[in-house]
């Protein structure tokens, strides 16, 4: 049994917050600023500067600062979600926060020239095939990619905005209008049409993250937007056989769990990992200047301010989480149940220019507590 004690679950989310170094560029123009926030990891807090002398304090479940490895990184985020997965329940990994502060560093990473590099998808994998016969059970992935348009549907009625999100195939890119169907009975979430494909090693994995990655690329160029607009999400559906557990067998034969490992009936365990790269955090707040309605600025990306509202549920252990809200949303229902786990991580940028993108994006990730 492969349960991480350290990791506590508080409610059904955990949220960290990792920030990224300074780059070459900030290094230079901001040499004369201390950094927006100072961290304090053994605390599991962090402080943010309001001005000179003054900061406020905010707690997360976990604090990673410039200095943690993507490979600490990956143990403190995913791996537990990864091994409940294993276990076969459903779990979802997200990284939240403003375009250019790490998500894609953090989950998306292939690490080619440089395995300490890989982010959380590609260590994901390694794990879960490590944990696998490929005899008796089995992996298959899709690829996502969200994108939430914003038109204004006349001209007339400016105020109006209409809000069509669409789901792409990454895996096939033609494939762009993707629907979500869930299982009366079971509640299960299924997309039919989107390309699933069976890995078997880690390269075919990387070779697919590759191509998901071209597509994404492709697409954005074509519509003439920007990949921080959108969501990307990987889904990891893991089959496992595994001897059960002993209140798994019919009461006659309970007895019998002096039987070590092989000799006891294969149980069937089905979890689904879902790793997304969301859409950059400013396009909350994009017309978010001060004095703006909160909720109104929220507005600009529905599918963002919906997850905020799931996760909030989900930390409060509510038993009602509002799915209905988004496509985002709707897609991760099946991964909002008693049994999953969510992991959220917080991207932040050094930067003191960038001071009120962090101050939100630590708000965002606050709130989920
Ligand atoms: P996002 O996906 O949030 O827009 P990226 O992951 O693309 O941001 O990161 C922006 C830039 O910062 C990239 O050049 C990336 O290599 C670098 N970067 C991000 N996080 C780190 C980190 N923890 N350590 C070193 N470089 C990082
Ligand atoms: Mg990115």
């Amino acid at each position: 049994h492969i349960y991480c004690s350290s990791w506590k679950w508080l409610g059904r989310v955990r949220v960290a917050v990792r920030l990224r170094p300074r780059n070459a560029e900030e290094l230079v123009a901001d040499a004369d600023f201390a950094d927006c926030v100072e961290l304090q990891p053994e605390l599991k807090r962090l402080k943010l500067r309001k001005n000179n002398w003054d900061s406020d304090t905010y707690e997360f479940d976990e604090v990673l600062t410039e200095f943690a490895s993507q490979k600490r990184v990956y143990e403190v985020v995913a791996k537990p979600v990864v091994e409940s997965v294993l276990d076969g329940y459903n779990g979802t990994v997200m990284a939240y926060g403003q375009t250019g502060t790490g998500k894609t560093y953090t989950l998306g990473r292939l690490g080619d020239e440089d395995t300490s590099a890989r982010g959380i998808m590609v260590r994901s994998m390694e794990d879960i095939l490590a944990n696998i016969s490929p005899e008796t059970d089995s992996i298959s992935v899709s690829y996502l990619q969200l994108e939430n348009f914003e038109k204004c549907p006349n001209s007339e009625v400016w105020f109006m905005q209409l809000y069509m999100e669409t789901i792409q195939d990454l895996l096939n890119p033609a494939n762009d209008n993707i629907s979500i169907v869930e299982d009366q009975k079971t509640g299960d979430v299924s997309l039919p049409g989107a390309t699933i494909l069976e890995i078997r090693d880690q390269q075919s994995f990387v070779e697919l993250l590759r191509l998901g990655e071209a597509h994404r690329i492709a697409a954005n160029t074509k519509l003439n937007t920007e990949s921080s607009r959108s969501h990307a999400l990987l889904m990891v559906h893991v089959k496992r056989s595994v001897p059960g557990r002993d209140d798994e067998y019919p009461l006659e034969t309970q007895n019998r769990s002096s039987l070590v490992g092989n000799l006891r009936p294969p149980m069937l365990r089905k979890g689904k990992l879902i790793v997304v790269d969301l859409a950059g955090s400013e396009r909350i707040h994009k017309s978010g200047s001060e004095g703006h309605m909160l909720e109104e600025a929220k507005s600009i990306n529905l599918s963002l301010s919906a997850l905020g509202k799931c996760i909030n549920a989900l930390a409060e252990n509510s038993s009602h989480v509002p799915v209905r809200d988004s496509k985002l949303t709707r897609l991760l229902k099946d991964s909002f149940g008693g049994t999953s786990r969510t992991s959220l991580v917080v991207t932040i940028g050094p930067s003191p220019r960038h001071r009120a993108e962090t101050a939100s994006t630590i708000l965002f990730g606050q709130r989920q507590k």
